[in-house]
């Protein structure tokens, strides 16, 4: 059936989705293992600073979440059973996942393993609306994979995120452009992007709870109590305006990789070995994104939490293991931690694409070989649980 011809632009108004896999770590633990479906389940880290990086939705109404200690979690509800993650498998479902998406649309901002924009924008000589787009995405995820996903559907990406949320879990939600006050109105300030303590304080004083009270504030008061940058931006959020375009993927800003031990890591032997495990896992992630950055950071965090970072810009973009290994232990030369380690990460900024044919010519050299041996080495000597959430640019899954 062909479009409306009256309706052709306003069916196609919204044509932003956000799609967010439900539960996504323990929904790939139970394609393999069916008894953990309608139980309370949860992936994290089983040792003593395990934390939990996805709960069911049974976990959940528990009070089971995720960045929630596995002791606390496991106390609210004890019958929970926690399965440790297994990293290498939902980064596989996730190009599996990611590949659905780039099969309806090549405008795809990944936000993290689980999680995307699409602009489907350019589909419609090809579907009736952007809302039967976003059935379809369901559905495939469904029928192909086996996963459940929720997903917003709204004119931007502010509110296709909002709806996605509300929608959860395995629901869809579209948010007509006409109706976006009513939809926004209700919800709590808190929701908006970027409104952290310091913001809620200065809102709470104004009086305001819903995203409608700071609509309605007038623009001096917002800015007077504020500042102009944060009075500005809040006003045009709580109007459901946001002008971000959604990001082709090779545009992403940062991809890193990072790990909290279960002890502190001591000496500067066990530290590099730490960082050729966080090398080899950044290149898979850039390999997959198809991307290479030049600026390379390392982050170091101390046991009190203190947190520090080095970067170094190289003159040209790198995927390479060996070149971010050694990119990594000069910059420990340049923090010269003298105590122990509570977490490692390493990230790249500055992105560009790489050719698709690289990924062949490396996984078969004898030097690729090496670094896998010497990673499952480390991985022997750290403990496979040693892992907390894996996040791909950022967020929790
Ligand atoms: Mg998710």
């Amino acid at each position: 059936m062909s479009p409306i011809p009256g309706n052709f632009d306003v069916v196609w108004t919204e044509t932003i989705l956000h799609v967010d896999m439900d539960s996504f770590f323990v929904e790939v633990e139970r394609l393999e293992a069916p008894a953990l479906r309608g139980v309370a389940v949860a992936v994290g880290g089983t040792g003593p600073r395990g934390v939990i990086a996805s709960a069911s939705y049974e976990a959940r109404r528990h009070g089971v979440r995720s960045a929630q200690p596995t002791a606390t979690a496991l106390k609210m509800c004890p019958s929970l059973i926690v399965v440790p993650p297994s990293h290498r498998k939902y980064a596989d479902v996730s190009t599996q996942v990611f590949a659905i998406f780039r099969s309806i649309t090549p405008v795809v901002e990944g936000l993290s393993l689980d999680e995307a924009f699409l602009d489907v924008g350019g589909l419609r000589h090809h579907h009736e609306t952007p809302v039967g787009v976003a059935v379809m995405v369901r559905e495939r995820l469904r029928t192909e994979l086996g996963l459940p996903a929720s997903v917003g559907v709204a004119s931007n990406k502010l509110l296709a995120k909002l709806a996605s949320e509300m929608a959860k879990p395995d629901g869809l939600r579209h948010v007509p452009h006409s109706t976006q006050d009513e939809f926004l109105g209700p919800l709590p300030a808190t929701a908006l992007p970027g409104v952290g303590p310091a913001t809620i304080a200065a809102l709470q004083r104004l009086g305001v709870v819903t995203i409608g009270d700071i609509a309605e504030l007038p623009e001096e008061v917002l800015i007077g109590n504020l500042g102009g940058v944060v009075g500005r931006t809040l006003r045009s959020l709580a109007a459901g305006v946001d002008e971000r375009g959604v990001e082709p993927d090779a545009e992403a800003k940062s991809i890193s990789a990072e790990e909290t031990y279960p002890t502190d890591l001591q000496g500067r032997d066990v530290m590099e070995a730490a960082l050729l495990a966080l090398a080899h896992r950044l290149v898979g992630r850039l390999r997959r994104a198809g991307l290479a950055g030049r600026t390379v950071t390392l982050k170091v965090r101390y046991p009190d939490f203190e947190t520090v970072t080095r970067s170094r810009t190289g003159v040209t973009s790198t995927d390479s293991w060996r070149e971010l290994y050694h990119t990594a232990v000069e910059l420990l030369d340049e923090l010269r931690p003298t105590r122990g380690v509570r977490l490692l990460g390493l990230g790249v900024t500055g992105m560009e694409p790489t050719e698709g044919h690289r990924q062949l010519r490396i996984d078969t050299s004898p030097e690729w070989e090496r670094v896998e041996d010497t990673v499952a080495r480390v991985r022997s000597r750290f403990g496979e649980d040693a892992v907390t959430p894996a996040r791909l640019i950022d967020g929790p899954p």
